[in-house]
């Protein structure tokens, strides 16, 4: 396999596939377990690890650098004139436990290769172009996903910074040790009139590219994901009790995850209860208490919430029948979110120079950054096939064309960007770029 073409003998070897490949395994050694595993979560040593390395790669690709008050690392290549609003292109660094290596960081790795590329052939821009390589997507440390991006967005809630992780910490005290200041956490907050939108590539977490023999594909719209903390109250007791006098916690919980399962599959959407603790957790004793967490979603907010109504009124009966109560608590709440005409126009002409003239468009099932960075400014997405869909696995695999072909195809998504802005159609350096059937605004920045 070769390194990509576009760029040029010049970038070759920084952005070509198999460096970009490389990159993703020196990232892989900064994680929390041993063997050769990867967890690496916001706000830890790892976390400023993997942002130095990603400054040093985007000063190496031409841009200035810094790390914004959330803890995202940012790197920003100026337009024509500095202080144009930005187009965005990013991911996360964060991991959730025993990941692979490519969700998020692969995503990373190829804006800073399209910039990398676009300033080596010094390109006149419209708008600057901003990388920024979110800290927290995943939510594995806090419970609560998406911290990175809404804090760009502008989105944070300060009741969050009372959220704690495994060992009691508080998002407040882990800003601190981190060397931030949670007071500021504002200043990571970008404005809608200093961006020009937002594109990401990202492993399709799914089966679909594979199938039908696509590298690459557009996304239509992320699914919006509810997430519930669901427990069960029952009776703990020697293991001796008879069964017409148990309250057991862990039956019932058994019961409401075949009802999870049961409801999402009749109505066409996903739901999947991925923790379970049971206390007291013994061998002879019946379980007192279950907590599970549940993570639903769906294309449609109306049809996921109508699922949840459904399951909330079943577990209370299930519940009732075995004499057992039953809490929810809501930790997570992220509606649809569709990607722009204009800004998947762009995605599908960059996938049009690498040869594919009709890209598949995927719906994601999977939450992204671009949900929460949609508060602001205008998304979009490049699908990358991986090998049978796994993600969040160490099984995790892509193709070194594919990304050869991912980054080719997320630099011409820029480029038919820069080529469909008015005001460089008239100026001195236009580019000859796939110009995508768009609707720019007049004003880069302007739309909402
Ligand atoms: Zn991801």
């Amino acid at each position: 396999m070769t390194a990509s073409s576009g760029g040029g003998p010049a970038t070759l070897d920084r952005t070509g596939a198999l460096s970009l490949l490389a990159r993703c395994d020196e990232l892989a050694t900064y994680s929390t377990l041993p063997g050769g595993l990867i967890s690496r979560v916001y706000l830890t040593e790892e976390h400023r690890a993997v942002n130095a390395l990603a400054a040093e790669w985007m000063i190496e690709a031409g841009m200035r650098t810094w790390q914004d008050a959330a803890g995202n690392q940012c790197g920003r290549l100026e337009g024509r004139t500095p202080g144009l609003p930005a187009l965005l292109l990013g991911s996360h660094l964060d991991t959730v436990p025993s990941a692979g290596r490519y969700d998020g960081i692969l995503g990373v790795l190829i804006a800073i290769a399209a910039v990398d590329r676009i300033h080596a052939s010094g390109i006149d821009l419209p708008f600057a172009l901003e990388v920024v390589a979110f800290g927290d997507e995943e939510g594995t440390r806090f419970g609560r996903a998406l911290l990175g991006s809404r804090a760009l967005a502008g989105t944070s809630d300060p009741a969050w910074l009372d959220l704690v992780d495994e060992h009691g910490v508080t998002l407040r005290d882990a800003y601190t040790a981190f060397g931030l200041d949670p007071s500021l956490l504002g200043a990571a907050a970008r404005q809608p009139r200093e961006l020009v939108g937002y594109l990401e590539a990202h492993i399709e977490q799914g089966p679909y590219l594979e199938e039908a023999g696509h590298a690459l594909g557009i996304v239509s719209s992320i699914a919006g994901a509810r997430r519930f903390a669901i427990t069960v109250n029952g009776h703990a007791g020697h293991s001796g009790t008879p069964f017409d006098r148990r309250h057991d916690a862990l039956a019932g919980a058994a019961e409401i995850v075949m009802l999870i399962e049961r409801t999402a599959r009749d109505a066409g959407l996903i739901a999947t209860v991925g923790h379970l603790d049971v206390f007291p957790n013994a061998v002879n004793v019946i379980p007192g208490r279950v907590e599970l967490s549940l993570d639903l979603r769906a294309e449609s907010d109306a049809d996921r919430d109508r699922v949840w109504q459904q399951i909330s009124t079943d577990m209370t009966s299930i519940c009732e029948s075995r004499g057992l109560t039953v809490e929810t608590r809501q930790t997570h709440n992220a509606p649809a979110v569709a990607c722009s005409p204009r800004l998947r126009d762009a995605i599908a002409a960059g996938i049009a120079s690498t040869g594919n003239i009709e890209p598949m468009l995927l719906l994601s099932r999977a939450g992204h950054d671009g949900m929460a960075v949609a508060d602001v400014t205008d998304i979009a997405m490049l699908f990358i096939r991986c090998r049978g869909g796994v993600s969040h696995h160490p099984d995790e695999h892509v193709l070194a064309a594919d990304v050869a072909a991912a980054t080719d195809a997320f630099e011409a998504a820029v480029l038919a960007l820069v080529a469909a802005t008015p005001e460089l159609a008239d100026g001195p350096a236009a580019p000859s770029a796939p110009v995508a059937a768009t609707s720019a605004p007049a004003t880069p920045g302007t739309e909402a």
